[in-house]
């Protein structure tokens, strides 16, 4: 049996509805912002229970779009974590701010006991990020905010329907910035952002800045990028935004089931804390389990395409040394590259793939 990570070849096995639709943008010849993008835009705004959403390029042009009009720049600096895919860094280092790492938990999300410590005369932003689709504790963190005056843009990215207390990611901080890439829990086919924000004027400077600061074609109020959400990509969006909440809750089942069978091998497995109150959306199903090297070899020789995300701890990589980090200095982060592995729990999974992923993982720890 093959258990695939990737789901798309599943997910648009039927590309016709898709394709009509595309035929009728090209026969309009709306490529470029157009009602196809405000519709989705609303769509996405009233999904989220947030007052605007802007589409724009990608999910990091999100974050470091969100993050430069809201005042941060050359000379600041941008708490977050080390435990991330590395563009919530990168979108840090685009506004020409410094990132400063914070460890992250038990939970894979930045330790907000150790964030105040980090805090100096420099600090602007604090980017908490919802990694594998768990919630930061944002009341946690927006009350350091307002204690230090410091601005939140939430990376949700990997969190699309998550909560706390049914208050969704990236509704709590001053913007939230997500994604729209094909293994985004919402997708599309290709590339895509979006910043939400309950502010009419960051709605505002975030319309304007995408499209060259242009207020009408022959107006320009301010210098901007050219970095909209593609019109195109929009339309598919229209169309999965439907299933983003069946999507969610499909994948909160799968993890469930996993949880479930592997609460009985706690000697060789640790699932990751699960919150009161949290609603951890599984963007990705991590464990932390002992002989990982092997046991990856083991699942995939099997035919289960489990995957590590990140070996490498991005304090640690080459093209981040410029922040002088060495081994040691986040031990969660570096514990969590050595010990993690992502088990597929999308939702084109079956009960019977999920349930060979489960019998697999028993072998190999019963074997050994
Ligand atoms: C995917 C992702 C991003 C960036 O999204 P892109 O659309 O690929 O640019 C940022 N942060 C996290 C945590 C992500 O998983």
């Amino acid at each position: 049996m093959r258990v695939p990570f990737s789901y798309l070849d599943r997910q648009f096995a039927d590309i016709d509805p898709y394709l009509e639709d595309i035929r009728r943008l090209v026969a309009s010849g709306d490529f470029t912002l157009g009602d196809a993008l405000t519709e989705f835009e609303q769509e996405f705004a009233a999904l989220i229970g947030v007052g605007h959403a802007v589409g724009v390029g990608t999910g990091t042009d999100a974050l470091a779009m969100a993050l430069k009009l809201l005042g941060v720049g050359s000379g600041d600096e941008v708490i977050t974590t080390p435990n991330t895919f590395i563009a919530t860094v990168g979108a840090i280092v685009m506004t020409g701010a410094t990132p400063v790492f914070v460890d992250s938990d038990a939970g894979l999300v930045i330790d907000v006991s150790q964030i105040e410590r980090k805090v100096t005369k420099k600090t602007k932003a604090i980017v908490p990020v919802h990694y594998t689709g768990n919630m930061a504790d944002m009341p946690a963190i927006m009350e350091i905010a307002e204690k230090h005056g410091l601005v939140v843009v939430e990376d949700a990215c990997q969190a699309i329907m998550a909560a706390i207390d049914g208050r969704r990611a990236g509704t709590w901080g001053a913007a939230g910035a997500f994604s729209l890439h094909p293994l985004k829990n919402l997708n599309v086919w290709g590339d895509g952002g979006l910043i939400v924000t309950q502010s009419d004027e960051l709605a505002e400077k975030a319309r304007l800045y995408r499209n060259h600061g242009l207020r009408t074609r022959d107006e320009v109020v301010s210098f901007g990028v050219n970095c909209r959400l593609d019109t195109l990509q929009a339309m598919v969006g229209k169309r999965l935004i439907k299933q983003t909440e069946t999507i969610t809750r499909c994948r909160i089942s799968n993890a469930e089931r996993y949880d479930n069978a592997f609460s009985g091998l706690a000697r060789f497995i640790e699932i990751p804390a699960r919150r009161a109150g949290v609603r951890h959306v599984f963007h990705l199903y991590v464990l932390r389990v002992q002989r990982r090297d092997e046991l990856l070899a083991y699942l995939n020789e099997k035919g289960v395409e489990a995957k590590v995300h990140y070996p490498v701890p991005l304090h640690l990589q080459e093209g981040v040394a410029q922040f002088g980090h060495k081994a040691g200095d986040f031990p969660v982060t570096e514990e969590h590259g050595r010990t993690a592995i992502t088990l597929p729990a999308h939702q084109h999974l079956k009960e019977e793939e999920i349930d060979f992923a489960i019998a697999s993982v028993r072998a190999f720890y019963s074997g050994n």
